[in-house]
């Protein structure tokens, strides 16, 4: 099964996939992950995606599709993926579809996380304050300044794949509002899980 977490930064997107990962064994593929990791080793797609990230702002799609093209080729992507961040624009909708495509896969689902803008701020500055009292390292780009590009970008850019995978029949929206546990009840309901797929809770 492969499918797409879709949501505004601060939605729980990540928080949702790992949880589906440990109960489905899918692989979390976090575009953002993938390139904080790639800032941190240098490397090319590192150095040319630092600038866009640190001012929230999209890596230019050829950069993150070509990451993402390679990435779910690796052994752990076989049973199923779970795009989080991925895809964030069109273009990268379409090149999603057409690399599945050639790879004989396809997508079973997309959910979209639903959030009140308003709590989005919140959350971030809250996930910002826990990992520096944890001693752990804050995002560089967890600031409100950068939240609020953040927001911007993923109305501008990002929301219009609703509507893109509406058409298709394969949106589902979860209340992204509800408590984590209730968001992942909603999701695995939402999932086109074989009954006997689905274990007791
Ligand atoms: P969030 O969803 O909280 O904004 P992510 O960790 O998903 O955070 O992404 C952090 C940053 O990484 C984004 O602001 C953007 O610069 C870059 N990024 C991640 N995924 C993509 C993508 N699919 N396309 C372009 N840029 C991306």
């Amino acid at each position: 099964m492969n499918l797409i977490l879709l949501g505004p930064p601060g939605a729980g997107k990540g928080t949702q996939a790992k949880r589906l990962e440990a109960r489905f064994g899918l692989k979390q593929l976090s575009t953002g992950d993938m390139l904080r990791a790639a800032v941190a080793a240098g490397s090319p797609v590192g150095q040319r995606a630092k600038e866009y990230m640190d001012a929230g702002k999209l890596v230019p799609d050829d950069v993150v599709i070509g990451a993402v093209d390679e990435r779910i080729e690796q052994p752990d992507c076989k049973a199923g993926v779970i795009f989080d961040g991925f895809p964030r624009t069109v273009p990268q909708a379409e090149a999603l579809d057409s690399m599945l495509g050639r790879k004989g896969r396809r997508l079973d689902a997309v959910v979209e996380l639903k959030v009140d803008s308003s709590a989005l701020v919140d959350r971030v500055r809250k996930r910002a304050e826990e990992t520096r009292a944890s001693g752990g390292q804050v995002r560089a780009d967890d600031t409100p300044e950068t939240m609020e590009t953040r927001l911007r970008v993923y109305h501008e850019q990002t929301s219009p794949l609703i509507a893109y995978y509406a058409k298709r029949g394969i949106l589902k929206a979860v209340d992204g509002m509800a408590t984590i546990d209730k968001v992942s009840e909603a999701i695995e309901a939402a999932l086109p899980l074989p009954k006997q797929g689905r274990n007791p809770a």
